[in-house]
């Protein structure tokens, strides 16, 4: 079992990511500072980022892309629609 597929449109909630323990979120909260400091955007609630990103992220958190992306929905930094096939998104 590797998942559910992977997200296709990934929007962070960085308001949501900043409630969460460092312990979990640490790597994809510093990932995320970093490609907002390349791109020079501080001022968003949510932060998308390419399909790629994701797959990198998969590897540092040792998942699946699609593992990663459950994970990300469940603990809400990803909305459920995230999902591919969901009906909503
Ligand atoms: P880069 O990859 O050479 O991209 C240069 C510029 O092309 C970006 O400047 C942006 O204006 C535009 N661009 C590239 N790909 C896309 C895209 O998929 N959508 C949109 N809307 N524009 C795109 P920007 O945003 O100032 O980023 C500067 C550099 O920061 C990028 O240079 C890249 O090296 C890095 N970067 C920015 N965002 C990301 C990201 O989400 N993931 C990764 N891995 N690197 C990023
Ligand atoms: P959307 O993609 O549904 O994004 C809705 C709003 O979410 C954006 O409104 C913006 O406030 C926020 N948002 C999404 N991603 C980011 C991000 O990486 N950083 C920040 N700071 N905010 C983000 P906004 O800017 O008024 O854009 C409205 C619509 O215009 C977007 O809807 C999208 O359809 C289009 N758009 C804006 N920028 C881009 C872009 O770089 N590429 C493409 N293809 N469409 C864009
Ligand atoms: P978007 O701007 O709507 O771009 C959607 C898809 O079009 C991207 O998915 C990518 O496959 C392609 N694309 C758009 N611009 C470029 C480009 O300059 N070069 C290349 N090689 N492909 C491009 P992807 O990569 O999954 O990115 C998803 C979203 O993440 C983008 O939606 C944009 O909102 C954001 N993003 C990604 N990279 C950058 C970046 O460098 N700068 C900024 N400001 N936003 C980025």
């Amino acid at each position: 079992p590797s998942g559910s597929e992977p997200a296709t449109k990934i929007v962070i909630n960085l308001e949501r990511l900043q409630q969460l323990p460092a312990d979990k979120v640490g790597p994809l909260a510093r990932y995320a500072a970093a490609i907002q400091s390349q791109r020079g955007d501080y001022n968003g609630k949510v932060l998308s980022i390419r399909a790629e990103d994701l797959r990198s992220l998969a590897i540092i958190y040792d998942m699946s892309p699609g593992e990663l992306t459950d994970q990300l929905i469940e603990w809400g930094v990803l909305p459920p629609e995230a999902r591919p096939g969901n009906p909503v998104g």
